[in-house]
């Protein structure tokens, strides 16, 4: 590690965008812009690795940074012609965290760096402006007293609060610069008082106390929590960059901005952004003045009042455009910059890829191939799956009937219900104990997010598109409607207020996020569906796409809603699932309860018709694509009457004798049932169960195929299989039933009997198992319980605790486990395919629909994934993502 500072300016950088690692993704692209011929200004960059250095060395700086520094600094100094700590012409920095991937906000920065109170006479000297000169002292005061020397910010709120009042002043531009002097008066003694020495006039000393901070910084409660979320390791660091300050707070043609080069709400290929005039950069993400909108178009559609920045600053506005234009051309993404305009002259601050919402991911991908920008493999490489999850949730129904209380803006799109709650931990325990909750704030800050996580949507009462409420929101995928200025929350009586319409905690109302509209009560839902840019996308992810995709499913609506989303079979069909309909449980009780065979075989006769029924269904929606259907597989356990009602039914519809019923029920209580009576155990002990659902599927099978001319391939599957032995007893069944189906319906048709791997020893007798099976169907979920010897169910308790404390990297049921999981299936898959070369691979577990597992089935050369039909879409485009990468 020699080299810790990388300078940039005036054309030149030691670094470039490559090197986010090192520099973080705010210093790789200072250097960039500044090779493109972007006006940057001046500045250098301190490593990650000296961050990584710091907490090793006790939060020490590593030797040399010192002499680095110093050289980086000189070279500011010299390309801007001023000193930093020159009383008569002083050179001002920002000092700015920046890690490898983007946390917004979750860092600190401090702006005005290198003010005491005799550079402040040499900046208002300068400029001609002692308001400027003060009004930049009193925010420096501010920022770094209260990220630095960590002092509560309301404190200098309250002081400058009371001097308005006083005074009699509304708002920040009345105050003057005697004001602002005055005000800086009073803020260094409020310092002094509360930590027993002056405010630091020594720049240098100032220098180090940011950097410090700003390193500190990284390992501050919401930067943690949001490293959690986003699955960022905390060995990553962040860089510090220092830059020479420029001035949107020095009168009428100074402002500042953030802006998208596209919308990121929706996609559209429009300039999007807010500004302000004579501000500093944190102005327009605080929330203390409402920002503008910089083009006429965004203003008008908004209905604001005031001129946008096109129309204000018209000449800037043309650099800006034309910056932009630049950006998107070298990027080839859509970009998130900030900006100021210092007396007419526009400098560039900061860009990066733009967080977008799934719908806008989606349409700038496909509208950038058409633009020539991009390949269809990269579109496909640009969307994240995990975010398609987004637009496969349903939307309020455009019939709805739609009780308006309040309008804001459209921050993040989606809709939702809930109850309302005003306070972010409370949002956390309701959503904790199963509530859907809905956050209604007046703005949103760091300290918020696990709220906001804990919400369904979020509703803020002041802020723009670009506030932090609507710019988190966005990332995590929640419905968001910003600024309803309409609303007053009083968190104290537990209401708000809107239009004369007050609203409890507790009552349920629905967000409209991508109109912006807050509605009364539960607002009827619409189901999604793929067309347009998605659809577009998801045919060239299936161009590069190797591994197939199924679904699970077994109702009808299900089955059809994965063939609609793309699904190529159905990869998992649970038997059991279809016996607890209300007409059915009644003789599947029976059935269980009996005690002898022919009392099962009666009950079982009942059954046989309803559940052919099932799979004529099943198989006439698939038209022709493979069907695995898994035989019964839970404990009976789970189908044991509950109450004296079912019983009475059961009685009832059989003649039987309650008490003994009751008797008998209690007989099967299984003390450890998901190891216990289940899975092909019920096959081998009750063969009439399996021989029933295997004609069923015969039956079935045969029916389709000669009222629709096309056979279905039913893939009929063994569940919970430990030795070969028990797959070839009850395979040998199958064939038997099919053999007499076939011969008694004069029809052959083409069929398979395969197995699931679940247990371990299956896994590990792979070779002996692919005797007697045509595929193997990996279910991940038992086979991640049997591995572990964790219960899925009862892991809730101590998981999160496992998973904060790094025993696991991720939630096992989730994202498999590839170290341990993983090695078994690839065990079973070699030991299977060396019997049987052409056995079929594939996955049913929820895994099958989790990005990171889906690469891992491509890596183990699987067959296909099955999935639950909203995710066959995630499925289909993490696959192509795994077959490119
Ligand atoms: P964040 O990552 O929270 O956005 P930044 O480091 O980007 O923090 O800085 C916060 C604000 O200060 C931004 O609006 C940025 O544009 C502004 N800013 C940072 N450095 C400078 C500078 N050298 N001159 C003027 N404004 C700056
Ligand atoms: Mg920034
Ligand atoms: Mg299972």
């Amino acid at each position: 590690m020699s080299k810790m500072v990388y300078s940039f300016g005036a054309g030149l950088a030691d670094g470039d965008a490559s090197m986010k690692n090192l520099l973080g993704g705010k210093g790789a692209n200072l250097a960039e812009m500044n090779k493109i011929g972007l006006p940057v200004p001046p500045g250098f960059t301190i490593t990650t690795e000296v961050c990584t250095a710091f907490y090793a060395l006790g939060q020490a700086y590593p030797e040399g940074l010192d002499a680095q520094v110093q050289a980086a600094m000189a070279q500011i100094e010299a390309t801007v012609g001023k000193g930093f700590g020159d009383a008569a012409n002083p050179l001002l920095v920002s000092v700015r965290s920046g890690a490898r991937a983007s946390m917004p906000g979750m860092m600190d920065t401090v702006l005005n760096l290198g003010l005491n109170d005799q550079t402040v006479e040499g900046l208002a000297a300068q400029s001609d402006n002692r308001r400027f000169a003060f009004d930049s002292y009193r925010r420096f005061i501010q920022m770094y007293s209260n990220v630095v020397l960590e002092l509560d910010h309301h404190m200098f709120e309250d002081i400058l609060e009371s001097y308005k009042e006083v005074n009699d002043y509304s708002i920040d531009t009345d105050l003057q610069a005697e004001d602002w002097e005055k005000v800086v008066v009073k803020y260094k003694a409020a310092v002094e008082s509360a930590l027993g020495k002056p405010f630091p006039q020594n720049v240098h000393d100032q220098l180090w106390g940011a950097v410090g901070a700003v390193f500190r910084s990284w390992k501050n409660d919401r930067a943690e929590f949001y490293r959690k979320m986003h699955d960022i390791p905390e060995s990553w660091g962040t860089a510090v960059n220092v830059q020479a300050m420029v001035f949107g707070n020095m009168g009428e043609t100074s402002a500042t901005g953030v802006a998208f080069t596209r919308n990121p709400s929706t996609g559209e290929r429009l300039f999007y952004g807010e500004y302000l005039i004579n501000a500093q950069g944190e102005d327009v993400v605080a929330g203390i003045r409402t920002p503008k909108s910089i083009t006429k178009v965004q203003r008008e559609s908004m209905g604001e009042a005031g001129l946008s920045m096109e129309e204000a600053l018209p000449e800037v506005f043309q650099q800006l455009v034309t910056v932009y234009g630049q950006l998107e051309g070298h990027y080839r993404d859509m970009q998130d910059i900030e900006f100021t305009v210092e007396r007419g002259k526009l400098w560039m601050l900061q860009t990066r890829n733009g967080k977008r919402t799934a719908k806008a991911a989606l349409k700038i991908a496909v509208d950038m191939v058409a633009e020539g920008l991009i390949t269809e493999q990269e579109a496909v490489m640009r969307v994240d799956p995990a975010a398609l999850d987004q637009l496969l949730h349903p939307t309020i129904a455009p019939g709805a009937k739609r009780d308006l209380i309040a309008v804001g803006l459209p921050a993040s799109p989606g809709a939702a219900v809930g109850e309302v709650v005003f306070d972010p931990d409370e949002a956390e325990e309701l959503a904790k104990a199963g509530k859907s909750v809905i956050l209604v704030r007046e703005e949103t800050s760091p300290e918020d997010i696990h709220g906001m996580h804990a919400s369904r949507a979020i509703v803020t009462s002041r802020g723009g598109m670009t506030s932090h409420a609507a710019v988190v929101a966005r990332g995590m995928g929640r419905p968001c409607v910003s600024g309803a200025g309409d609303i007053r929350i009083d968190e104290e009586a537990g209401i708000f207020k809107v239009r004369g319409r007050e609203i409890r905690k507790g009552e349920v109302i629905s967000v409209d996020g991508s109109k912006g509209e807050v509605l009364y009560g539960a607002v009827e839902m619409e189901q999604p569906e793929l067309s347009g840019d998605f659809a577009a996308l998801m045919i060239w992810a299936d161009k590069v796409r190797r591994l197939k995709v199924r679904a699970n499913a077994e109702t009808p609506l299900d089955v059809r809603t994965a063939r609609e989303f793309g699904a190529e079979g159905v990869g998992l069909c649970r038997t059991e699932h279809m016996f607890f309909d209300a007409d059915r449980i009644a003789a599947v009780r029976e059935m269980i309860l009996s005690e002898t065979k022919v009392g099962r075989v009666l009950a079982l006769t009942k059954i046989l018709p309803m559940q052919r029924q099932d799979f004529v269904e099943i198989f006439t929606i698939m038209k022709g694509l493979p069907c695995t259907i898994r035989l019964l597989d839970p404990p009976l356990h789970e189908f044991l009457p509950n109450s004296m009602e079912d019983v009475e039914a059961v009685a009832a519809a059989t003649g039987l004798d309650k008490a003994r019923l009751l008797e008998r029920a209690k007989e099967l209580h299984e003390v450890n049932p998901m190891l216990g009576h289940r899975g092909c155990r019920l096959g081998i002990t009750y063969p009439e169960i399996y021989e029933m659902q295997a004609r069923a599927i015969f039956e079935a099978a045969i029916a389709v195929a000669k009222a629709e001319g096309e056979a279905p391939v039913p893939e009929i599957m063994i569940p919970l299989v430990a030795t070969e032995k028990e797959l070839q007893i009850l395979k040998d069944r199958v064939d038997a039933v099919g053999r007499e189906v076939m011969d008694a319906e004069g029809m052959e048709i083409v069929y398979m009997v395969g197995t699931m791997i679940e247990l371990p020893r299956a896994a590990l007798k792979a070779d002996e198992i692919a005797r007697q099976a045509a595929f193997f169907s990996f279910g991940t979920n038992d086979l991640t319980q049997t591995t572990l010897g964790i219960s899925r169910d009862d892991s809730g308790r101590f998981m999160g605790t496992y998973v904060d404390q790094g025993i696991f990297e991720k939630d096992p049921f989730v994202t498999l486990d590839q170290s341990g999981v993983g090695d078994l299936i690839k065990i079973a898959r070699d030991r299977g395919r060396a019997t049987k070369a052409d056995l079929k691979l594939g996955i049913c577990g929820e895994h099958g629909g989790d990005p990171a597992s889906i690469t891992f089935c491509e890596k183990a050369g699987l067959d296909y994934v099955s999935c639950s039909p909203y995710r066959v879409p995630i499925a289909r485009l993490a696959a192509a993502q795994a077959a490119l990468a």
